[in-house]
């Protein structure tokens, strides 16, 4: 291990340390020292034990060679370990970034101490997990900045060509292992901008949208093209895809809004919360078509309703907006938050009112919103998954007062009507049948396509999608036998 200063002993200013969690701190140092300089990479990833078996590697969804890499950073070996951590992750400057790596790499680090020892980590705050994401996120940085390209100096060109439809993580990463392999992919998506969730789901104070942009200009340097603006089944009909291509990749994401089920979500000022993110960032990015289309939280008392990362996400962007006041109602308590705890800690440092154990059960308001009715649970039995389910406390309604309300209650997968003519099947949930144990990975129910990301598997996360599209890639060239 290197001798030198352990990185987190850099002063973060925090309101009380003595009752920071560590594990929020850390979090807390990548967002401010996100950018590190190549002495302090290599002293983080010096940390790294090298254990015999690499825990976190497992735990990494796309098994990433994270002790290698972090080897070739303490070594200041920086392009190789670009080379190496793009064997295994189309996307490593974006998963640096944005996976939980609390639940996932960093979770299953031998150093990785566990919640629970904020006292031990006031002594002595270099201890806790390798910081994987944040080194992850640097390599790439660094090296595009240094003038690293993906090498393709070894790829012998087919004549073969696939369509990717979404370029959102899971298109992005069909593609990538498809034009390593000398097929040609052409990525059609209906928005302006690449990147899919990532580019209009995701907050920018969570991923920059440069980031994704810098990644369009790798992924075109290495011959992927990309054709916005196309919603295929509307812009262009996908037998037209079907005729030109060889095999077809479908990475479509899941776009149905769950709804409460309660009276009133109809009402003005109700908003999911997917609208409203895109209408902020394409107000960001100079891009939104109608500035009345832009949902503006100034002045306007706000109720979040959720308590996942998405209510998390809607949360954050809207107490940056100015609003009169910002709060999120959960029927769970905090313990038993889907969110992770690293965003309810941010949206509560930065000013977001929680009540917990509150269930909406109407919304109302004459025809705009003027509060959102509730009643106070406590937590029952607990249902098939485990979870405790939520119990109403007979005759404790209350109106929270609000001017806007945000549903983030998750998304389910939306089918497309063009499904059944083209043989597409989907499960009882809607998402399309494509199995990573199938003949070909992830070839749906019609041989000449294929799906991965969010509509396979239903919401889940930017590295899952990332290692679902390159396995079916994985899948297609067998298929084209390339
Ligand atoms: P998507 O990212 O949804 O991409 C699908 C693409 O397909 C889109 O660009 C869409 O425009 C395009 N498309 C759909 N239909 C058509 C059509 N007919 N024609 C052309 N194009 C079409 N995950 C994390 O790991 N960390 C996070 O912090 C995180 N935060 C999130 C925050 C929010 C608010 C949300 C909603 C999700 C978040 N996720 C996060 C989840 C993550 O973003 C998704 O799991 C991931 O983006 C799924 O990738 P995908 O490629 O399957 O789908
Ligand atoms: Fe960790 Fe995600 Fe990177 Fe894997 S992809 S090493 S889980 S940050």
């Amino acid at each position: 291990m290197s001798k030198t200063k352990p990185l987190l002993f850099i002063d973060i200013p925090r309101q009380n340390p003595a009752k920071r969690d560590a594990r929020e701190r850390i979090a807390e140092f990548k967002e401010i020292y996100g950018q590190f300089d190549p002495r302090t990479a290599a002293d983080q990833a010096g940390r790294c034990l090298h254990c015999g078996i690499p825990y976190c590697e497992w735990k990494c969804p796309v098994h990433n060679y994270i002790p290698n890499w972090l080897q070739l950073v303490n070594e200041g070996n920086l392009f190789a370990a670009a080379e190496l951590s793009h064997r295994t992750n189309s996307l490593p400057e974006v998963c640096g970034r944005v996976c939980p790596q609390d639940r996932l790499c960093e979770g299953a680090c031998t150093l990785n101490d566990g919640p629970g020892w904020p006292e031990r980590e006031a002594l002595d705050p270099g201890i806790g997990a390798v910081t994987i994401g944040a080194i992850e996120k640097y390599i790439t940085d660094e090296a595009v900045k240094r003038g690293w390209r993906p090498d393709m100096s070894g790829v012998v060109p087919t004549d073969k060509r696939v369509a990717v439809i979404g370029a959102g993580p899971a298109g992005l990463g069909c593609a990538d292992i498809l034009v390593r392999h000398g097929v040609k992919p052409v990525v059609y998506d209906r928005y302006s901008q690449i990147g899919g969730l990532l580019t209009f789901g995701i907050p920018p104070f969570k991923l920059e949208k440069e980031v994704v942009q810098t990644r369009r200009e790798l992924m075109e340097g290495m011959g992927v093209e990309f054709v916005l603006n196309t919603e295929i089944g509307k812009d262009m009909f996908f037998q037209e895809l079907l005729d030109g291509y060889d095999a077809v990749f479908l990475g479509m994401g899941t776009y149905t809004y769950m709804k409460g089920g309660f009276p009133g979500e109809d009402l003005s000022g109700v908003y999911d919360a997917l609208p409203f993110l895109i209408s902020n960032v394409n107000r960001l990015l100079g891009i939104e078509q109608n500035p009345r289309e832009f949902i503006d939280m100034r002045g306007q008392r706000v109720v979040v309703l959720g308590g996942g990362d998405t209510a998390m996400d809607c949360n954050r962007t809207a107490i940056r907006q100015q609003p009169a006041k910002v709060t999120c109602a959960y029927r769970r308590d905090e313990i038993n938050m889907p969110g992770s705890r690293r965003e309810v800690a941010n949206a509560k440092e930065e000013g977001v009112e929680f009540l917990w154990n509150r269930q909406p059960i109407e919304i109302v308001g004459e025809e705009r919103v003027e509060g959102v009715k509730v009643t106070t649970t406590r937590l029952g039995t607990p249902d098939a998954r485990g979870r405790r389910t939520p119990e109403v406390v007979p005759g404790s309604e209350e109106v929270i007062p609000a001017d806007r309300v945000i549903i983030a209650f998750g998304f389910r997968p939306n089918p497309q009507p063009w499904f059944e003519e083209f043989n597409i099947q989907v499960d009882e949930r809607g998402r399309v049948k494509a199995s990573p144990l199938g003949h070909f990975k992830y070839q749906t129910t019609n041989p000449k396509i294929f799906s991965g990301g969010d509509m396979v598997r239903g919401s889940d996360l930017v590295v899952t999608a990332v290692f679902e599209g390159r396995e079916a890639a994985r899948g297609i060239l067998d298929y084209l036998e390339v």
